[in-house]
């Protein structure tokens, strides 16, 4: 069964009070108890104090002190507040009782010879407080006194404030319950009002923003939070459709090269050289798409986690074949050197770290014609991989633009170095995939030098 949020609030309150209110509702129920059975028994020890000074027992023979006086105080006492007496011999044979009794005894104890405090005993359904006294003569032990008094009041009292407590109980909870269910969907409103706004929001309204009520309480951060994820969300959602149209847009210009040299020449027969010429243009717009294709895959691939697992690379090594392999392919020249001599270890996907470096060093021999220089340090406990050429450099404006995807630099347009302008967004990405910080320095007309740090 859905249970609504409130509910569940309500439910929990409602359990943890119930739990409080049974404590103090027996707490409550402990303390009159106590204080009325202490009462009584305080009433019971003043009336048995006053009857042991005004009976003895000698020689099994009941005395008086005052017999009528005692009489008529007894007989007064009786009609306000029935006090049960009873005397009894050592063994507990009754010699005498209040007539009160009728042919009822009170309860005798024969080891109980300094009891302090009372008991309660039933007497038909009458239920009584009874105390015991030994009684002695000229430190004789002769019988006890037996003194008892009516709980009725007090167990009608107990009873009444028993029942009251056990039904106040269950109103107080249901109470309870339903006064906090009103006060939590009170309190929730404000998540009701995020979730309509919320549902309200669709793609094609991702720049609509739910409004912050309160900015410090909780909901109201739960609203910033709610507010920044849609800024990213938005903002990925411009990227990615400025890189949909950059892709079809690089994709388009050779393909219409492609069409318009086809074109060209099926107009008219021509020459056997202006053939191969238009194929090769037409065959170097196919090349251009391809790798074009080819990069957008591996972007694809790495945007999509599809990175492989990472391995323990011993950096100075690597970074020496990389160089020594790349040199082989192109002939250009790269210096590798370290004033490391100990073996450095890093734990990343050297599958990514290769590509990584092909990018870098291709752009180097690219954008440069000197010598590349492959260099590897140790800073802070941890090592850094610089690339470094002396090329033309980036200039300030491009700069920050050159990891975005497509991006190219106006002087490689120019200059008409080929590229797609998608190796460093690779870059970039497998960088962040794989943990390691890539930033660039560079200075016109002296080079520009690429960092990896791990
Ligand atoms: P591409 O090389 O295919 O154009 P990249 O993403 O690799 O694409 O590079 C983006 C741009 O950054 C390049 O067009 C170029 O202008 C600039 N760039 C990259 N590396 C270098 C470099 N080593 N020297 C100078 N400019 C560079």
């Amino acid at each position: 069964m859905k249970q609504s949020y409130k509910a569940k609030i309500a439910k929990r309150l409602t359990f943890v009070t119930a739990l409080l209110v049974m404590l103090v509702f027996g707490i409550i129920y402990l303390v009159v108890d106590f204080t009325v059975v202490d009462n009584i028994d305080r009433e019971l020890e003043i009336e048995t104090n006053k009857h042991v000074g005004q009976i003895f027992l000698a020689n099994g023979e009941i005395k008086f002190v005052h017999k009528d006086e005692w009489q008529e105080q007894e007989h007064q006492e009786i009609q306000l507040n029935p006090i049960f007496i009873e005397i009894v011999d050592l063994e507990g044979n009754s010699m005498d009782k209040s007539p009160n009794l009728g042919s009822n005894r009170l309860t005798f104890h024969p080891d109980w010879k300094s009891k302090e405090g009372a008991w309660t005993i039933k007497i038909g359904d009458q239920e009584l407080r009874q105390k015991q006294m030994l009684l002695k003569y000229e430190g004789k032990e002769e019988g006890y006194l037996l003194v008892a008094t009516s709980f009725e009041d007090a167990r009608e009292l107990l009873n009444n404030l028993r029942n009251i407590l056990l039904l106040l109980y269950p109103g107080i909870l249901i109470s309870l319950f339903f006064t906090m269910r009103f006060v939590a969907g009170k309190s929730i409103q404000p998540i009701q009002k995020i979730i309509a706004k919320t549902n309200q929001i669709t793609q094609s309204s991702l720049d609509e923003r739910v409004p912050v009520l309160d900015q410090e309480d909780e909901i109201g951060q739960l609203t910033k939070s709610i507010n920044e994820l849609l800024n990213r969300l938005e903002l990925s959602m411009i990227r990615e459709k400025q890189f949909t149209s950059d892709a079809s847009h690089e994709l388009r210009t050779p393909l219409s090269v492609l069409r318009g040299t086809l074109e060209v020449l099926i107009r008219k027969p021509r020459t056997s050289e202006e053939y191969v010429s238009k194929i090769q243009t037409a065959l170097s717009s196919i090349d251009r798409m391809s790798s074009m294709i080819d990069q957008l895959l591996a972007l694809a691939r790495v945007e999509k986690g599809a990175i492989s697992p990472k391995d323990e690379v011993e950096i100075l090594s690597f970074v020496e074949e990389v160089a020594e392999q790349i040199q082989r392919e192109t002939g250009r020249e790269i210096h590798f050197h370290t004033q490391e001599s100990i073996p450095l270890f890093v734990k990343v996907s050297e599958k990514s770290l290769q590509m990584i470096m092909n990018n870098l060093i291709h752009n180097a021999i690219k954008y440069s014609e000197g010598t590349i220089d492959l260099e590897v340090k140790y800073e802070n406990g941890k090592p850094i991989i610089f690339v470094n050429d002396q090329g033309q450099g980036i200039g300030e404006d491009s700069i920050n633009k050159i990891f975005d995807p497509f991006f190219r630099d106006q002087s490689a347009l120019e200059k008409l170095i080929p590229g797609t302008g998608l190796g460093l967004a690779i870059v970039k990405k497998l960088a962040q995939e794989s943990g390691i910080d890539v930033s660039v320095s560079s200075e016109i007309g002296h080079g520009s030098t690429f960092r990896l740090g791990f």
